[in-house]
């Protein structure tokens, strides 16, 4: 008789949980996994799936407007927003129903339910307790606020997704990925949106220039922004909230979401109890295994807060499953891992931002294009794109490439195969551009831009 009831206990069916339980369940492991919501996960429910349905649905007013350079006129043109939250979460239903026949189509068994490790091979949930002989934790993360008075008055981006009305005005709070999808989302449905942050600019870490030119495009498309500064109270009132800045001024608004960032989702799972070694945030320590220091215990995606994007999670999952269970073992590469902010316009970028590349290259050459996209020539839209490329001068080789505009994330994901294949500028230059598109900038820049 077998020593534990499975081979395998996953805690957490987001992307990357649900990877690896399919694939350990697939090379012959009997494998349960355990989910305290609904399985999909925040990619699939809370997070990529949904915030781009809506910067679609949000972008198509600029589109309408758009088409009216091209002669097209509109009546009477208006939103139902409930019905597209609706339309939404029936598309998350159904991806959620394919997320849970991936799993029985595998061999999986479900758990609902609230999985707590009461010792290195013992998962309980409520009443339950089962037994593995490894156990792998990927809850990923939960959104972080600060605590500031009245800040229970505010939504994450989780309530964010699941308004019941538009906010006919918004405060936004922070500067990242998920303060600059909603800041565009709420603007192209019509929202008076405030977006306020203490750092300088937004997007910290993303190429300079990327982070300059989205400031500006905010600005046009209505956003207002205010920087270096932060709320320091939320008051309700009859009329919505008054948001109190440290800068001495206040908003008035009918939401106020925080996106202050996100952090691992281990409270109250048993974890210390087991001696898992933490990061100060809350972080499983991994090695390169994705191996905690309990050496049956392994921990990956975003509650191991290395690059927090599904991709990463997913691959992570598939080289632990590769690993451990089908004896062929396998890293995680993180290199060069491309990725792209939502914003509108969007971003994308692969490689080193500039900054990021002068600190570690002597001598680096930068290019650098503006542009107006052709679609907009014909409108009275002033949205501007900017291409870069950055050339580690002695090599030639490609170490970054930064897109902001219409369809850059699409464009991105092509460039970085090159630079995962260590392309040079020389074969950039060889390629012949396709035109007219806006891609083609990629292989046609000649000048590097002077010292
Ligand atoms: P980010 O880490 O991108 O940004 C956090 C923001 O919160 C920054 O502006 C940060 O400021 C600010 N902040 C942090 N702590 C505080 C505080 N105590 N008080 C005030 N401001 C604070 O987090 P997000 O929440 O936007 O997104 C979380 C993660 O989810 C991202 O890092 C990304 O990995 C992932 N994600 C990816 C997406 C994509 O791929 N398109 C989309 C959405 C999320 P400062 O810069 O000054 O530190």
């Amino acid at each position: 008789m077998a020593k534990f009831d499975y081979d395998l206990i996953t805690i957490g069916a987001g992307s990357g949980g649900v990877r690896a339980s399919r694939l350990a369940g697939a090379y012959g492991a009997r494998v349960a996994i355990i989910e305290e919501l609904r399985e999909g996960g925040t990619c699939v429910l809370r997070g990529c799936v949904p915030k781009k349905l809506l910067v679609y649905g949000s972008h198509v007013a600029e589109e309408l407007s758009d088409a009216e350079g091209y002669g097209w006129k509109f009546n009477g043109v208006n939103h139902n927003w409930a019905g597209m939250i609706e339309a939404k979460n029936r598309e998350l239903d159904r991806l959620h129903q394919i997320y849970v026949n991936l799993l029985d189509n595998a061999g999986v068994e479900r758990i609902s339910g609230r999985g707590i490790l009461t010792d290195k091979h013992t998962v309980k949930i409520g009443r339950k307790e089962i037994t593995a002989e490894k156990i792998l934790i990927a809850v990923g993360g939960w959104p972080y606020k600060p605590d500031i008075p009245g800040i229970e008055h505010s939504i994450s981006s989780n309530e964010a997704l699941e308004l019941n009305e538009k906010p006919k005005r918004i405060v936004i709070v922070g500067s990242g990925y998920i303060a600059v999808e909603f800041a565009g989302i709420f603007a192209g449905f019509g929202s008076e949106v405030d977006i306020v942050f203490r750092a300088d600019k937004v997007l910290r870490g993303f190429d300079i220039d990327l982070r300059n030119a989205l400031m500006e495009e905010m600005t046009k498309k209505g956003v207002r922004i205010q920087t270096q500064c932060l709320p320091e109270r939320i008051e309700k009132n009859k009329a919505g909230y008054k948001v109190y800045l440290s800068n001495g001024k206040y908003i008035e608004a009918d939401q106020v979401l925080y996106a202050t960032g996100r952090v691992p989702n281990t409270k109250g799972l048993g974890l210390e109890s087991v001696g898992i070694n933490l990061r100060e945030n809350g972080a499983i320590v991994v090695n390169e295994w994705n191996q905690s220091n309990i050496s049956n215990i392994y921990a990956l995606g975003d509650v191991t807060d290395r690059i927090n994007l599904t991709p990463v999670a997913i691959a992570e999952a598939q080289a632990f499953a590769e690993t451990v269970f089908n004896n062929a073992p396998k890293n995680m590469d993180y290199q060069d891992i491309p990725c792209a902010v939502f914003s509108q316009p969007p971003i994308s970028s692969v490689g080193l931002s500039e900054e990021a590349a002068r600190e570690k290259f002597d001598e680096i050459d930068v290019y650098v294009s503006g542009f107006r996209p052709m679609k907009y020539t014909m409108t009275e839209n002033m949205e501007r794109g900017l291409q870069k490329l950055i050339v580690e001068r002695s090599s030639q080789r490609v170490i970054g490439a930064h897109m902001i505009g219409v369809d850059a994330p699409e464009i991105i994901q092509g460039i970085a195969i090159a630079i995962k294949a260590k392309a040079t500028k020389l074969d950039f230059d060889a390629t012949v551009g396709i035109h007219p598109t806006a891609a083609e900038e990629f292989v046609t820049m000649r000048q590097a831009r002077s010292d």
